[in-house]
């Protein structure tokens, strides 16, 4: 069954990321925290992760570092995967940090994710919404000292992409506890992005195909770089043809976030890859539905229906020129 899960925890984060749709959602998670209402999605996932018995487990946000029941949470799960991977934005104040009960976490099955964005100070800053870059790089400084692994992932889509590798290096000094991770440009907010993912799929489509290449020089990578979801579809870019697709032939990932919730229920939404279509998912219930659905509707496999807009192939892919293609290369 699923190898990855991956579950949205309902706890406001304190960022403003420009690329990011999910901040805006905070004050709602934040009324979920007071009601109890993440407290009983949180429950709910961890018997999914504990009838799984996925290999990693992801946690995304929200913030889950700043969740205050995230000790229960990890304790609740650590023994059904082998890692657990949290998703942070790093942008919190230094008291904040100061606050999260390193102690009672699981760090020896623990990651820290985290994706660079830029690393160049005034960028940054205009991305973050103004978020000071030396508290960020404090905070990015401060993780080293905790005997947790670390992943940083960059983005392939950047023409930087080495300068900033570079100036992480010497400006964090990444050490043995840190992974290095490539990803492609997200596309949260249902097209955000989208105009410089349709300018940069030709970079992109060169360098999926080089990954190693890409980062031989970074010579704190000491750990050799993990493999992500773009290594996953390297036959998928290879032959343009979404039937390779690993996500599509066996359960490998399902992916958990909130719709909804209404006073008689909550309702999540749940995909099985990173690249369908912003617009669909299916849809499920807590109070009702039986978590054997989603294993179920795996295999009827109607989302295979959707994989003709796989967001993958749109970031990759040599698509007909359009006439935002014509303005030029522009990095975000
Ligand atoms: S949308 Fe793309 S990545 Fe997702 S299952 Fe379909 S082909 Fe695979």
């Amino acid at each position: 069954m699923f190898k990855y899960v991956r579950v949205q925890m309902l706890y406001p984060c304190l960022a403003k990321c420009f690329w990011c749709n999910t901040y805006p959602k905070n004050s709602q998670f934040a009324r979920f925290y007071q009601s109890g209402i993440s407290r009983q999605v949180h429950q709910f996932y961890a018997e999914v992760i504990r009838a799984l018995q996925p290999h990693e487990v992801f946690l995304s946000g929200g913030e889950p570092l700043l969740y205050p029941d995230l000790p229960w949470f990890l304790n609740a799960i650590k023994d059904a995967t082998k890692r657990i991977h949290l998703f942070t934005s790093f942008q919190f104040s230094a008291a904040a940090w100061y606050q999260i009960p390193f102690g009672q976490l699981p760090l020896g099955k623990m990651t820290l994710n985290h994706t660079v964005l830029y690393f160049e100070p005034e960028r940054w800053h205009t991305l973050a919404a103004g978020f000071p870059f030396d508290v960020y790089l404090e905070n990015l400084r401060a993780c080293l000292h905790l005997s947790v692994r670390k992943r940083f992932k960059f983005i392939v889509n950047h023409s930087a992409f080495q300068e900033e590798l570079e100036r992480f290096q010497v400006l964090v000094m990444p050490d043995q506890y840190c992974e290095l991770g490539l990803k492609i440009i997200n596309t949260q907010g249902d097209g955000l992005n989208r105009a410089v993912i349709q300018q940069t799929r030709d970079l992109v489509n060169q360098r999926a195909r080089v990954l190693d290449r890409l980062v031989e020089h970074a010579e704190w990578a000491k750990v050799q770089r993990r493999a992500s979801s773009l290594d996953l579809m390297a036959s998928v870019l290879a032959e343009g043809d979404v039937v390779q697709c690993p996500y599509r032939q066996d359960p490998l990932e399902l992916r958990l976030a909130f719709f909804r919730a209404t006073a008689e229920d909550v309702i999540l939404k749940y995909r099985y890859c990173p690249y369908f279509p912003s617009r669909f998912s299916h849809r499920f219930h807590i109070r009702h539905d039986d978590p054997q659905k989603m294993e179920k509707n795996f295999y009827k496999g109607t989302f295979r229906d959707h994989c003709t807009e796989c967001r993958f192939l749109q970031y990759v892919a040599t698509l007909p020129k359009t006439e935002s293609d014509n303005e030029g290369p522009n990095d975000q």
